[in-house]
């Protein structure tokens, strides 16, 4: 047998603002909890600490962001939750839960309840020239700058949209980056939308204050900002070295004519977040589909519990909309797990959400009345051109899908046919193209194309770490007795 921890009441996955509130929480209540997150510091995406190596010396020199953060991570302190650190949760069976803790053998671990919080990551858009190096993602950028204090080149520019497309310029410009332009997607505001936004500002005058601090950061820099107009392929001689931009109609299709070339040495890519939803997948929840809160995202009631027993979902993981959001999701789902455990009572528990819940009112409140301008046009998935590589880990181009999606719309066989999805991102980068792809070729709505089959690990770690075969576990590895089911059997399909 794998080496097994003991039981735990509660596993909450994340440690960014939604895990570490749920597991405080949960933890105030008198549950017994472990936090796992797979990165080597607290903080999740929007809090990333300094990586290894580096130390703080003076608070007061970080950004707001940084001091939010630290005082959020700190608040765990004292509270009894078992945080583990460098610790992939890599699947989930039932009650049974497979960590694997700095590569090293996987552990199982029963948590009678599962908060997942996993967060999400760039939603990924394939253009010509965007595996070239030089092009990244705002998330990349983000890690480099947060946890190495590193930028990738000399002049950059920005292409993307939402409230990341007004906020990471400006940070970027505060880190020392020469942004040469930001692009943004969607439509400038119009005086009917300021007015909207202003009915929705009460309790949101932070995000306001932010939001007017950023674009005064961007006029203060001189970087324009330019509505309405999208990447449409990078070039280069071994990296990026040119880029063009071209305006879009409202549903973001390139408008002809309108093309323009800027020479920059970086191209940060920022349209947006996708769920990340391989556990909540494995652990069988039901999914609805939103595309502008991060594409298919899990169904789930008031206190946050998914349509499996004992399974709750918060933050960005269920549906971006922020870390205020994350914070208050991940405080109702810890209070949820307590109790549904019995370790606190209906009314003590709707008692200590309720400010929570008119939060979150008032910031859907406010997310309602930007979605004209953040809305995601389907254009920004129709860029690849014939040869333009898709799924990056296989090396698989569009021409060599496009046999398989014209004799199937089911995604399982375009990856069995191509091997797209199959590299170690586990499809998270090139899924949503694929999908929109196959629902081109077929004339359907890209919500309706079913998402591939998830695997274990849903993480990238060694195989070292899972090679046990002591291990028994239908999801994990097989050892003696199979489930029945032949999973190695190829698919009866007709080639291509
Ligand atoms: C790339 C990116 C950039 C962003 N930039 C900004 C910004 O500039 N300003 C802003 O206001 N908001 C930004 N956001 C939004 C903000 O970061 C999120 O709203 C907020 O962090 C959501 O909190 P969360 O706890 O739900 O998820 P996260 O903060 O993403 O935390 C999730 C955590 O789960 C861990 N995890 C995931 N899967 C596993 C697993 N299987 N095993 C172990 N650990 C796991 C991850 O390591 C991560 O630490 C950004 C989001 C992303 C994805």
């Amino acid at each position: 047998m794998p080496v097994s921890d003991p039981s735990t009441d509660l596993l909450v996955v994340g440690g960014g603002p939604a895990g570490i509130s749920a597991a405080r929480s949960a933890a105030a209540a008198g549950m017994n909890v472990v936090l796992a997150d797979e990165r080597p510091t607290l903080g999740g995406q929007i809090y990333k600490q300094p990586g290894p190596g580096f130390t703080v010396t003076d608070p007061a020199a970080m950004d707001g962001q940084f001091r939010y953060g630290r005082s959020l991570i700190d608040s765990l302190d004292g509270s009894g939750v078992d945080v583990r650190l460098r610790t992939s949760v890599v699947a989930v069976e039932g009650r049974r839960v497979f960590l694997v803790t700095d590569g090293s053998a996987a552990r199982e671990l029963t948590a009678r309840r599962l908060v997942l919080a996993p967060g999400a990551h760039d939603r990924p858009v394939a253009f010509p020239g965007w595996t070239l190096p030089g092009v990244i993602t705002a998330g990349g950028l983000q890690t480099l700058a947060k946890t190495q204090r590193v930028l990738p080149g000399e002049r950059t520019l920005f292409a993307g949209s939402g409230p990341v497309a007004l906020a990471f310029p400006a940070q970027l410009g505060h880190y020392g980056a020469d942004i040469v332009t930001a692009l943004e997607a969607g439509p400038a505001p119009r005086p009917g939308d300021f007015l909207r936004i202003a009915r929705a500002a009460r309790g949101n005058a932070v995000l306001l204050r932010d939001a007017a601090r950023y674009r005064a950061m961007l006029l203060r820099q001189r970087i324009p900002l330019r509505y309405g107009r999208i990447v449409v392929r990078a070039e280069g001689d071994g990296r990026v070295e040119r880029v063009v931009h071209a305006a879009v109609d409202a549903d973001w299709r390139v408008i002809a004519g309108t093309e323009e070339t800027v020479e920059v040495d970086v191209l940060c890519v920022g349209y947006g977040f996708v769920a990340s939803l391989e556990l909540m997948r494995l652990a069988g929840c039901d999914f609805d589909y939103q595309e502008d809160l991060g594409g298919h995202v899990v169904r789930r009631d008031e206190w946050h519990r998914t349509s499996v027993d004992g399974v709750y979902a918060a933050g960005d993981g269920a549906g971006v909309e922020g870390s205020f959001v994350a914070i208050d999701e991940g405080h109702i789902a810890g209070l949820a797990a307590a109790m549904d455990a019995g370790a606190m009572s209906e009314k003590d528990a709707a008692a200590a959400s309720a400010a929570a819940r008119r939060r979150l009112a008032r910031r859907r409140a406010l997310n309602a009345a930007t979605k004209r301008l953040y809305r995601v046009g389907p254009g920004i998935f129709e860029l690849p051109a014939d040869d333009t590589v898709i799924c990056r880990c296989e090396a698989v181009r569009r021409r060599d899908l496009a046999p398989a999606i014209a004799s199937t719309d089911d995604i399982n066989l375009v990856k069995a046919y191509t091997r797209a999805g199959m590299g170690p991102c586990q499809g998270r980068i090139c899924q949503r193209q694929v999908s929109a792809l196959i629902a081109r070729h077929h004339g359907r709505p890209v919500e309706d194309v079913a998402l591939a089959t998830p695997r274990m690990p849903v993480r990238p770690v060694p195989i070292g770490a899972l090679a046990d075969p002591s291990i028994e576990s239908p999801t994990l590895f097989l050892s003696g007795e199979t489930t029945g089911a032949d999973d190695t059997a190829p698919p009866e399909v007709t080639e291509p």
